[in-house]
């Protein structure tokens, strides 16, 4: 009896054994290219698909929930680098995606939708320049008219261009960028605003130069900075309709904006700096996008400025 007792519960035993992991799972982890890195011979804007190393944008990492399902995102700038990651990640998780960039960028735009269409939705993509409203109305509009539908908005499109001093920087570079990187955010969330549904979301990227200042982009930094004002304020806003608007800061990111604009020697050592010692890969950005568009995760999250800045702890 005793022998049968025993063996019961080492037949139980083994059976917990057998139902706990039995290894580690490994795929949160792929090693990230980091400094130094060679000259990429790009300008602006700046094509990703001429950079070496590649930007990653797939997230092997990443498994789906079906977060999205049939919902329609637009994101500017989702030709390339962060807003290619994340629209292929809001792919993953089952949305359509309307692509607003440069028409300079198409055949990065065309790698992008190539890559949604492999995660099993589609894609859309808007050539034109956020900085004109009637185009962003007009982009607005082409996503309905295709998808039906408008649930997410990514306001990521930018334009940045470093310099020395602030005598440097003359009126047409700063109206550039404000045109772009602030006039783009508040004129598209003009045009999509009136077909957002409730549990809609808005996500604006922004960067750590809007929390810490930068004194080689002061035009930029400052529009930044007013982002941050822009997603608390629309937060408060439309907290009563229940469309969630949140912010995503990262630091340094290997995409095409900066090595287009800044000397090799500079890029060199590009996120070098950081605690992390490396710059970020698009695909460790674009989940913290997923995070704000799917309600599942952050319903009860909005007028936030979410870091994504490899160990820096200052900012903010
Ligand atoms: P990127 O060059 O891949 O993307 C910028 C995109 O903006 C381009 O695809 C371009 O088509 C689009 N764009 C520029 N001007 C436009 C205009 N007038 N109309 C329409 N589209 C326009 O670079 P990225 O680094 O992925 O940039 C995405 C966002 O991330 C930007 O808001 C940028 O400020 C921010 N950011 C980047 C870094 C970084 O180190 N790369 C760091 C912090 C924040």
């Amino acid at each position: 009896m005793a022998r049968q007792k025993a063996a019961t519960k080492k037949s139980a035993s083994k059976k917990q054994n057998s139902a706990k992991p039995q290894k580690a799972a490994p795929r949160a982890v792929r090693k990230q290219p980091k400094p130094p890195f060679p000259e990429q011979g790009i300008s602006p804007p700046g094509e990703e698909a001429k950079m070496d190393p590649r930007p990653r944008y797939e997230a092997p990492a990443y498994r789906a929930a079906a977060k999205l399902q049939g919902m329609v995102a637009l994101v500017t700038g989702g030709d390339s680098g962060i807003g290619r990651s994340a629209a292929v990640l809001f792919a993953r998780e089952g949305a359509y995606v309307a692509l607003v960039h440069l028409p300079e960028e198409q055949k990065d735009a065309d790698e992008t939708l190539r890559a949604i269409g492999a995660e099993g939705t589609e894609g859309i993509s808007i050539p034109g320049d956020v900085s004109d409203p009637k185009f962003c109305k007009k982009a607005v509009e082409k996503t309905l008219k295709k998808f039906g539908r408008l649930d997410i908005l990514v306001n990521n499109a930018a334009y940045q261009q470093h310099r020395e001093s602030v005598e440097e920087v003359d009126i047409e570079q700063w109206d550039r960028t404000f045109k772009t990187n602030i006039y783009g955010y508040f004129y598209m969330v003009k045009a999509a605003l009136p077909h957002l549904p409730e549990g809609g979301a808005i996500i604006n990227t922004s960067s750590i130069t809007g929390l810490e200042g930068n004194k080689s982009l002061i035009d930029y930094s400052s529009t930044k900075g007013a982002i941050n004002a822009f997603t608390k304020s629309l937060a408060q806003s439309l907290a009563e309709r229940r469309i969630r608007v949140n912010a995503v800061a990262p630091g340094p990111v290997w995409t095409p904006l900066n090595p287009a604009e800044r000397s090799p020697e500079e890029m060199q050592e590009f996120g070098a700096g950081t605690p992390y010692g490396r710059p970020a890969e698009p695909e460790e950005v674009a989940p913290a996008f997923v995070f704000f568009a799917s309600a599942a995760d952050s319903h009860y999250v909005t007028g936030q400025v979410l870091g994504v800045l490899g160990g820096e702890t200052t900012a903010g």
